[in-house]
């Protein structure tokens, strides 16, 4: 691995943007260290019992876990654990289906985690970088390390929402070196929408072979009515890509299922990167999971009334909190966010990591009433001590 070279190259670029005034380059290397221990080293795994008695807010699941509807299809489809050939339900045909596209315009995908991979294998080759707001979902971007792309961020608005103009500028002004947009919607870290209407002036202004992910991880959880799925731009045969999970409302994070809607031709390009590895368990869970429209009401409701009920406490105690449409939210600390984070976790209570350059916002994931109700008990307990002072070899200030 040439981190050398690949500094220096970063140095340079950053310069560039730095000139430019309002993009910035990050590096995988500093976006690798997230998630990780202040060393570098992976963070242990917990225990079966440690796990279980945590209050799990800090990778936007969902609590309840998979629907009985859901359950029974699973455990119709372990007969298949022996088998390769087996019939699989017609996963693809259903997605298609429930999208009205055709499957020639589906790709699954080991979760959306492994379509965001193979976009940036298939899109980012020859040294072309990716182009976002910043922050986003962060996985993306250490994802880049191991095929040494770079990417190009734009900040986000003062309310926190994605800078669509500044996003097209960059996509006009960098248009030979970027290799596809990432539209995070709603956004993760902040929750914050991009409206069906910025999503139509941008693929209407960015350059028209331009390809655009737009990652719509948490669609099931927005109440905004100006927000709209982006898969009538794939009926229209744009270079769009939507990527959907069945980890978030449909409980299946584990299970590992998602996948990607786009044009014949795109997915063509695409495919060669996938594995194409999905276990015969999450097909029957996807496809009982599309048809239980009603457990995921029920899920919805639920987790917006907590996050309701959660944000304004926050707020009852001076913190202003980023209005969100997803499953999280984040709340503004004052204070960095990291050692809070490690205090959180000495209280039993797992919380988001720090998103550079939010690293005074807390992200934290509804999670059940229980959860939430001790989430607020170490919050108040975290918040009324002095702030700790941050490791200084830690990698998020
Ligand atoms: N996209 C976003 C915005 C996410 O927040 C996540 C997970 O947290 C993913 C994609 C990946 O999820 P999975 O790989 O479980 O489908």
């Amino acid at each position: 691995m040439n981190i050398q070279n690949r500094v220096s190259r970063r140095g340079f670029v950053g310069g560039v943007a730095t000139a430019l005034g309002y993009l910035t380059v990050k590096s995988p290397i500093d976006l690798w260290a997230q998630g990780r221990g202040a060393n570098g080293q992976p963070r242990p795994r917990t225990t079966a019992d440690e796990y279980d008695a945590l209050a799990k807010l800090a990778n936007n699941e969902n609590p309840y876990g998979p629907p009985e509807s859901v359950m029974k299809a699973m455990t119709q489809a372990f007969k298949y654990a022996n088998r390769y050939g087996y019939p699989d339900g017609g996963i693809t045909e259903e997605i298609a289906k429930h999208h009205g596209v055709k499957p020639e315009n589906v790709m699954l995908g080991s979760g959306s985690g492994e379509i965001l991979d193979v976009a940036s294998a298939t899109f980012l080759r020859d040294g072309k970088k990716i182009l976002s707001a910043q922050p986003s979902y962060d996985i993306v971007f250490s994802h880049l390390l191991s095929i040494k792309a770079e990417s190009i961020g734009v900040p986000l608005l003062p309310d926190y929402r994605q800078d669509i103009p500044a996003i097209i500028k960059a996509a006009h002004r960098h248009y030979r070196s970027i290799g596809y947009v990432y539209v995070c919607s709603p956004n993760n870290p902040t929750g914050r929408i991009v409206t069906k209407d910025e999503i139509k002036h941008l693929i209407d202004n960015i350059p028209e072979d331009l390809p655009v992910l737009i990652d719509e991880a948490y669609f099931h959880f927005v109440d905004d009515p100006n927000y709209e799925t982006a898969v009538p731009y794939v009926l229209e045969g744009r270079p769009v890509i939507v990527a959907r999970t069945f980890s978030k409302i449909a409980a299946l994070a584990g299970m590992r299922l998602g996948y990607a809607i786009a044009p014949r031709d795109l997915l063509q390009q695409m495919r060669p990167s996938s594995t194409g590895s999905i276990n015969a368990v999450v097909k029957y869970a996807g496809i009982a999971a599309l048809k239980d429209t009603q457990s995921q009401a029920q899920v919805k409701r639920v987790t917006l009334d907590l996050r309701k009920k959660t944000t304004s406490d926050l707020q009852g105690l001076g913190y202003s909190v980023i209005p969100s449409e997803a499953n999280f939210f984040m709340v503004h600390l004052k204070r960095p966010v990291q050692p809070v984070v490690e205090e959180f976790r000495k209280k039993g209570v797992l919380v988001g990591r720090p998103f550079p350059p939010l690293v005074e916002h807390l992200r934290v994931s509804v999670g059940t009433a229980d959860e939430m109700s001790r989430f607020m008990v170490a919050f108040k307990d975290v918040m009324a001590n002095p702030p700790v002072k941050a490791a200084t070899n830690g990698a998020h200030h």
